[in-house]
């Protein structure tokens, strides 16, 4: 199927950086061109889901759930496996933090670029960025052009996957999102490891969220809200 370049699929997690990425898309091609899809693989937060779905339906934009319960059988690692504990600090062998699902974008980005051609979309965003904190090796610019390559090749499309906060800090994110006019959906977003709402404010993810924020000299709206 040929792909149209019109249409954009947003993998939507529910969080900060792809609500972001939503708003990116909306405003790139038309809210009427843009869908979602959100990956439930097994994830112990599962308010995600439902934040994915809010800031969709906020957005007035489709959402669709797509289940891959694989990552939870391979088990290993803090998000999918609720006998782990979520650590920040980097393990000394991988030099990754045990919230790392290996090969999650990539089956991710994989499952969106399936879901995209059956439905003629020729545009896939992601949030991914260099800059995350954990350094996860398949948010890397790298991975991405070279999973481009394979999902155009794999799949004889001109599929293009676009990675807006790539090289953003979390500053200018929350810069990009006011300028989009996607603060007033940040409402809607989750970000804490521990699953809170109102968010704990004291795990990394909070941590990270509120410094993000305020190097902007910007409320967050999560937090205001609650
Ligand atoms: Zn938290």
């Amino acid at each position: 199927m040929a792909a149209d370049t019109d249409k954009a699929l947003v993998v939507l997690s529910g969080g900060q950086d792809s609500t972001t990425c939503l708003y990116w898309a909306i405003k790139r091609y038309g809210v009427n061109a843009v869908d979602t899809v959100t990956f439930d693989y097994g994830q112990r937060h599962r308010i995600e889901l439902e934040c994915a779905s809010r800031v969709a339906a906020f957005a007035g934009v489709p959402n669709t759930l797509l289940p891959i319960d694989t990552f939870s059988a391979l088990g290993g690692d803090a998000l999918t496996d609720p006998d782990i504990e979520i650590a920040s600090d980097v393990e000394e062998d991988s030099g990754l933090p045990n919230t790392f699902v290996p090969g999650r974008n990539l089956i991710f980005l994989t499952f969106a670029a399936a879901y995209a051609y059956q439905r003629g979309i020729g545009h896939l965003v992601t949030g991914v960025a260099q800059t995350d904190y954990s350094g996860y090796p398949d948010c890397r610019e790298g991975t991405m052009t070279s999973l481009q390559h394979t999902l155009r090749l794999g799949m004889e499309s001109e599929i293009t996957i676009h990675t807006p906060l790539m090289h953003l800090s979390k500053k200018e994110t929350v810069e990009l999102a006011r300028d989009l006019g996607a603060l007033p959906a940040m409402e809607h977003t989750h970000t804490c490891y521990n699953g809170e709402r109102p968010p704990c404010g004291a795990c990394a993810a909070c941590e990270l969220r509120a410094q993000g924020f305020a190097a902007a000299g910007v409320e967050d709206p999560l937090l205001t809200s609650s």
